[in-house]
C-alpha cells in the first residue's frame, strides 16, 4: 500500500506530538524540544555518515520516532526499569522510549563504532542521564557481569529473526524479564520459527499487540516474550 500523503503544511514536530497523542502518550514541551534536537542531530550526522536510509524529517518522525513509541503499546512500564536495546543503530527504539520515560535506565548496544559515537554525542547534547552507549557485538557482551541477567526489558527493532533474537537477548534478561520486538506482516512466520527456541530457552509468548503506525497505512505487531523463572 502506498504511504498516506502527509500534509506538508504540518511541521515534523507537530506530526510527532499529534502521533504520540494518538498512541495515548502526552509529550511535554521539554520532551518536544528533545525530539527536535534529536531530529536535527540525526539529519546533520546522516549527511556525513550513513545512519538511516530515511532522510525526510516527517518520515523520520513517523518511521523512527513514532514507530519506536509503538513499543509502549505492548509494554506497561513502571518507568525505572533497566532496558537494553540490542542493535540500536541511531537509537531506535531505545532512545525515543527514554525521552518519554525519563526514569528508564537505558543501555544502547551496537556493533558499529560510528553509531555509538553518534549516540554518545546525542545523549550529551540532550543532557540525558541514565543512558549507556556501548559498542560491541551483542553475543560477546552478554557474558560480562555488568550485562548478564541485568535487564528487566530487552528491545530490538530490525535486527534479526525472532529465533535468533531470543538467543541473543535472553542472556541479558533477568528471569521474569520481557523481550519486546516489532514485526510487520511476517509476524506469524517469525512466531512459527521461534517456537522451538522458546521451548529451549524457557520463554513464553505473552502477547502480540496489533497497532497502526500514526500518519501511515502501516500495521505493526508488537511481540512480547517472557523469560520464565526456571
Ligand atoms: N534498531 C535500529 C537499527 C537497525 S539496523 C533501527 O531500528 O533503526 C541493525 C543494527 O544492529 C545495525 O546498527 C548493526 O550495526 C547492529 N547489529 C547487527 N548485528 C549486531 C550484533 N550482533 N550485535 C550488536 N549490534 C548488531
Amino acid at each position: 500500500m502506498p504511504d498516506l500523503e502527509i500534509p506538508t503544511t504540518r511541521s515534523p514536530i507537530n506530526l510527532m506530538v499529534d502521533g504520540a497523542a494518538n498512541l495515548g502518550i502526552i509529550v511535554t514541551e521539554y520532551q518536544v524540544r528533545q525530539f527536535e534536537r534529536y531530529l536535527a542531530e540525526l539529519v546533520k550526522w546522516n549527511s556525513k555518515i550513513n545512519l538511516s536510509g530515511i532522510t525526510d524529517k516527517r518520515q523520520i518522525v513517523i518511521k523512527h520516532f513514532l514507530d519506536s513509541l509503538l513499543y509502549l503499546k505492548g509494554l506497561e512500564l513502571q518507568g525505572d526499569e533497566q532496558l537494553v536495546d540490542i542493535g540500536s543503530g541511531a537509537g531506535f527504539p531505545g532512545l525515543p522510549l527514554k525521552l518519554v520515560k525519563p526514569k528508564l535506565q537505558v543501555t544502547l548496544l551496537d556493533a558499529r563504532l560510528k553509531k555509538i559515537a553518534f549516540l554518545k554525542q546525542l545523549c550529551q547534547r540532550l543532557k540525558l542521564e541514565g543512558v549507556n552507549c556501548i559498542q560491541g557485538r551483542a553475543e560477546g557482551l552478554a557474558g560480562q557481569p555488568q550485562h548478564y541477567q541485568k535487564y528487566n526489558v530487552a528491545v530490538a527493532r530490525a535486527l534479526t529473526q525472532l529465533d535468533r533474537l531470543i538467543g541473543l537477548a535472553f542472556p541479558y534478561m533477568v528471569p521474569g524479564g520481557r523481550l519486546v520486538v516489532s514485526y510487520g506482516a511476517q509476524v506469524n512466520r517469525q512466531l512459527r520459527l521461534a517456537g522451538e527456541m522458546l521451548d529451549k530457552q524457557a520463554g513464553s509468548l505473552e502477547k502480540v499487540c496489533r497497532v497502526s503506525l500514526p500518519h501511515s497505512n502501516e500495521l505493526r505487531n508488537i511481540v512480547v516474550i517472557r523469560k520464565c523463572f526456571t
